[in-house]
This record gives structure tokens, sequence and C-alpha cells, in this order.
């Protein structure tokens, strides 16, 4: 179970010789889309020169709108496995279909987004897999809903979870959502999973990274995941929220005098 009654030690999650959680501190970082392999892999590289210890990038990507672009799925993967084999930095990439995980075998975390939070389906299927899931917080899910999401995928055998608060909604429009930093304590009384901070997508603008990051340090989270671009202006999703990558270096250097990493 996921409840901390059940399991008072913090679980740490091994993934591609990495530990994440009880203090084992990660960041996550890459754009919101695959673009191409050159955006991929220049992303990959100063990312991981940078400190990240994975890739993260979006191959099907569930948008408002079905005219915005959707991602390019398949071929999205494949360019995300060349940067991996390039870099050697694991990977972690959104599914949004059971009928797609075969396609996922060399992913090394398996996202499932905000969005998707509550389709129990699909968190049954990933349940009977192995694969480290990272499960997003919904727009607005209750902690017990969140938790109770995790519980689903536990439930089917896969004790390899690693909870996501991406913020959740509020009546605030100068920020897209509104990081709820209370879920970093309240996981860690209820639960023993660990917790990372997106703070991208919790503001929905660069310039809130770098004083969200730290609040997420200050907090207890088990590290971040951080949207950083090549070209941000011209990012095919999620481009003002998105660091560009020199930007993305100096929210680094902060991050890693405040995180205590491995
Ligand atoms: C993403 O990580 O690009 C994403 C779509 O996140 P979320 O599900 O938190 O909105
Ligand atoms: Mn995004």
């Amino acid at each position: 179970a996921v409840n901390r009654k059940f399991h008072p030690e913090d679980t740490i999650i091994e993934v591609a010789g990495r530990k994440i959680g009880a203090g084992y501190f990660n960041v996550m970082a890459g754009p919101c889309s695959v673009e191409n392999e050159a955006q991929i892999v220049e992303c990959a590289e100063r990312v991981k020169a940078a400190g990240a210890s994975f890739l993260r990038g979006g191959a099907f990507k569930p948008r408002t709108s079905p005219y915005s672009f959707q991602g390019l799925e398949a071929e999205g993967l494949k360019l995300l496995l060349e940067a991996k084999r390039q870099t050697g930095l694991p990977i972690v990439t959104e599914i949004m279909s059971e009928k797609h995980l075969d396609l996922f075998a060399d992913v090394d975390i398996i996202q499932l987004g905000a969005r998707n939070m509550q389709n129990f389906m699909l968190l049954k299927e990933l349940g009977r897999s192995n694969k480290p899931i990272l499960l997003k917080r919904g727009l607005s899910a209750t902690m017990e809903e969140f938790l109770m999401a995790a519980e689903y995928i536990f439930a089917g055998g896969n004790t390899n979870v690693i909870l996501c608060e991406r913020g959740i909604r509020t009546f605030e429009k100068l920020i897209r959502n509104n990081l709820d930093i209370s879920a970093v304590p309240l996981v860690k009384m209820f639960s023993h999973l660990p917790i990372i901070i997106d703070p991208s997508h919790a503001a929905g603008r660069r310039d809130m990274v770098q004083p969200l990051s730290r609040a997420a340090i200050a907090a207890g989270a088990d590290g971040l995941i951080i949207e950083a671009h090549n070209d941000p202006a011209h990012a095919l999703c999620d481009g003002a929220q998105s660091l560009d990558l020199n930007q993305f270096d100096t929210v680094m250097k902060d991050i890693k005098r405040r995180a205590e990493f491995e």
C-alpha cells in the first residue's frame, strides 16, 4: 500500500543506476515536446552538463486543442532513445494510452500526466507493468484522489511510483496553476513514496521556475522536473514556461547550492 502506516520508511526508487527518494534528489529536465533530433540531442547534452540526471520530453502530448501540435508520437520516442544513446541520460516521457505500452519498453520512467491521473484503465495497466511511473497530480485532485491513483498502480503489483505535484487550478490568473507546496509534507505524512515538484507547469512562466524550485527544496521534495528548450520562443509547446539552456544552467547552479545531491 502507498500508506505510510504499512511502510514506515521512505521508499527509494532505483532506476537506471539512480536513486530517487529518502534524500536522494534528482532533477529531470528537457523540452515539453520532442520536436526533432537536433533539438532533443542539444537539450539532452546541455541539461546533462548542467547536472540533470534524467531527460524529459513529450512524444504523446495531451493538448487542450485538437488542432495544436500533438507530439511526434512513436517517432518522438525514437528520437528520445537516440538522445539517450548519445548522452547516457535515462528518459522520462508521457503515455496516453495502454495500447502504446509496447512502444515504451525502453523508456526508463513512464509519466502519467495530470489529465490521466484518474484514467483507471491506464492506471491498472501500468500497475501490471514493472516500469517506474511518474504519476502527476490531477488538475484539481485532492490528496486522497492523488494517493488513491498511486494505490491503483500498487494494487496491480507495481510499487515503483514517484509522485509529482505540478500545481492545481485556482482563481489566480497571473500563473497557469498554483503550486500546492502542502502536497510535499502531506505526501510525506501519509505516504512513503517520493514526491518531486514540477515548477514549470505549476507556474506556466519561466520567471517563476527558480523561486518555486527553491520552495520545493525547502519543503523537502525529492526532486524537480523542469522544462528547458534550446529555443523557447519557437517551442511547439509550453514555450512561455520553458527556460532556455543558459537559464537552465543558472537555475541548476542555484539548485545545486540548496539541495543535497547524492
Ligand atoms: C508535461 O509534462 O508536459 C505535461 C503535459 O504535464 P501535466 O500532465 O502536469 O500537465
Ligand atoms: Mn509541458
